[in-house]
């Protein structure tokens, strides 16, 4: 069958389509780059983030005419809702007229059989030359041990390699739907994450970044999450250890040590806060505090020279006064992320914080509040990277800059964005860029001659 796959929402439902391609490669389909000609249109959505929620929604709602249509035919069509969503709602998704299977996040390797049971139409759907009826076919059992051993996800980019090395979290952060839709805390065995490594260096991957919900909780018997990160280091051909996303209460000091002991482990930590006040914190159950995680942000600045650190926030979590968001918009002017994702809090099915906390805080405020913190990021953020203005950076290409014809982009160490005039190297090359201008989301230069990279 021609199966068309989309993907919403973060990165770990990014590398979960890179999974599920490849299962579905290996069983005999084909991947098809259109809906209209497919058989199967697949849609990996995400219940954790409203807007990827509202769109996962909005794809279904536009592929009712091709439903019809394929009735009409009597051709098979299958339309599957995957990943977090999919677990979240479960068979409340076949509410939706499109909707004929559904698959949570540890179950992709039944995907082939759900599609052919799926693709069948309902025994007696053509008696009296009625329409037949479609078939609805559901998996969305959590397992505890289910990492995805031995499938090789199927990647398109080939600068930046997604490797999964844990999945599910057991922290129960009381806005947060992960523990109930990816399941418990597994890890993948050291050393075939290496193995993967080693065979992404082999294929020209530069950079890999290892993901996970909660992915300094890494752990295997024997091995770290340093020590996975010190081995990818030493693969031949691999330039770049990233990895997201961290919790602060994983970060013991060889883990510190291990990063600022590596020059091709990123110097760049991902430090979600959330919430600058401690009854908030509390109330979300982030397990520290903010002297505790401003003693960790030290911690790292001298442990790490020259880390950038970047955060994700959350405004408008119910009860939140006033005088909690300052607590907030406190804490971020005395860290100075470098960048911050910032959300608005919005209610998530099957939270604690659903269960417990009306979301009383108005739209009106939310929004009041959030674009007074986007406003403090910006201003802190233009002045982080004018300190930028006249150094030199190694920036790994990442490919054409979509905006500027006749320019490359590509990522500092740090994780900054940098466009640049073209250099003529190819996507994966590593070059010096001497920054002349920047903007709070983005830093602007020149390459240096092309031999200083071979000195
Ligand atoms: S650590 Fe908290 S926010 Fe992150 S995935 Fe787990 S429950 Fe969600």
């Amino acid at each position: 069958m021609k199966v068309y796959l989309e993907t919403y929402g973060c990165q770990m439902n990014v590398a979960d389509s890179e999974l599920i391609r490849s299962i579905l490669v290996e069983a005999g389909h084909e991947l098809s780059p259109q809906v209209d000609d497919s058989d199967v249109v697949l849609v990996n959505g995400c219940a954790i983030r409203e807007n990827a929620y509202r769109k996962t929604y909005g794809r279904l709602d536009l592929l009712r005419p091709l439903r019809l249509e394929r009735q009409r035919e009597s051709r098979p069509f299958v339309v599957g809702v995957l990943g977090c969503m999919a677990q979240n709602m479960k068979e409340a998704l076949f509410r939706h007229p499109v909707v004929n299977l559904v698959a949570g996040p540890d179950s992709y390797r039944a995907l082939p059989d759900l599609i052919a049971k799926a693709g069948r139409p309902k025994e007696g759907g053509h008696r009296s030359g009625r329409r037949p009826k479609i078939k609805k076919e559901i998996d969305a059992d959590l397992s505890i041990v289910e990492t995805y051993s031995g499938v090789e996800p199927l990647r398109f980019d080939g600068v930046n390699a997604w490797v999964v090395v844990m999945r599910g979290c057991d922290n129960f952060c009381t806005f947060c739907v992960v523990p109930y839709t990816r399941g418990r805390e597994r890890s993948r065995p050291k050393d075939e994450v290496l193995e993967e490594v080693q065979g992404l260096a082999e294929e020209g991957f530069k950079q890999v970044t290892f993901l996970g919900q909660n992915v300094n909780s890494y752990r295997t018997e024997g091995a770290s999450f340093a020590d996975l990160l010190l081995g990818a280091a030493e693969v031949p051909g691999i330039e770049r250890v990233r990895f997201t996303s961290p919790h602060p209460k994983d970060f013991p000091e060889p883990l510190l040590e291990a990063i600022a002991a590596h020059p091709k482990i990123c110097s760049h930590i991902h430090l979600p806060l959330q919430a600058g006040s401690d009854r908030i914190l509390d109330l979300m159950k982030r397990t520290y505090t903010r002297t505790e995680f401003l003693s960790l942000v030290d911690q790292i600045r001298a442990t790490i020279p020259n880390v950038a650190l970047t955060t994700d926030l959350i405004v408008g979590f119910p009860t939140e006064t006033e005088a909690d968001f300052q607590d907030t918009f406190d804490m971020v002017e005395r860290v100075g992320f470098d960048s911050a994702y910032i959300f608005k809090y919005s209610e998530r099915i099957g939270t604690i914080a659903a269960r417990d906390f009306p979301d009383e805080v108005s739209p009106k405020v939310k929004t009041d509040r959030i674009v007074r913190l986007f406003d403090l990021q910006h201003r802190i953020a233009l002045e982080k990277n004018r300190d930028k203005i006249g150094k030199t950076f190694e920036v790994l290409i990442e490919g054409e800059a979509e905006k500027r014809v006749g320019h490359q982009i590509g990522k500092t160490e740090g994780h900054m964005m940098v466009v640049f005039p073209s250099t003529g190297l190819p996507p994966g090359a590593l070059v010096p860029v001497e920054i002349k201008e920047a903007s709070p989301a983005a830093l602007f230069g020149e390459a240096l001659r092309l031999s200083v990279l071979n000195a």
